[in-house]
């Protein structure tokens, strides 16, 4: 998916999160937008990528597109490394609902994601579209009717 669809889907999620936690909304949702973005830190012309050229270079030399950032094992590293800088549990939470939003609809996609790595199997969802095609439109569409309807009274 693109990065403009991941942004709104992550903010979805984080919406709809809210409905059912007493977090702050916005402090959820602002680290909702970094966690649906990090993913595709491997992936150079992305756009967190391209905010961090060389450790975007430097993971994709070292994983490739869509393995290990695109993994259940990377989620668990991210509750590791923010429980170890006793960050916010929004902040935390955001992260990892935004992260899972990312893979989500990244598994909606023909390429799929290595959601087990480091086993090499391609996870996708049986329905699938083509990043940048018409069908990721209407997903777009559809998340942020999402955002529209979760989102009354809270943003
Ligand atoms: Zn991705």
């Amino acid at each position: 998916m693109t990065g403009k669809t991941h942004i709104i889907g992550g903010i979805a999620a984080c919406v709809v999160t809210t409905r059912f936690t007493s977090y702050d909304p916005l402090l959820l949702t602002a680290a909702g937008i970094f966690g649906a973005l990090l993913p595709d830190i491997c992936h150079s012309g992305s756009k967190i990528g391209r905010k961090v050229p060389l450790l975007s270079k430097l993971v994709s030399t070292l994983f490739g597109h869509r393995t290990f950032t695109h993994s259940l094992l990377f989620l668990l590293l991210i509750q590791v490394l923010f429980s170890l800088f006793h960050l916010p549990e929004e902040i935390t939470t955001g992260v990892l609902v935004g992260a899972t939003s990312h893979l989500l609809l990244d598994a909606a996609t023909k390429n799929g994601i290595k959601l087990l790595y480091p086993l090499q199997m391609t996870f996708r969802l049986p329905l699938t579209v083509r990043t940048g095609g018409p069908a990721e439109n209407g997903i777009l569409a559809v998340l942020v009717l999402l955002v529209v309807y979760f989102g009354q009274g809270i943003i």
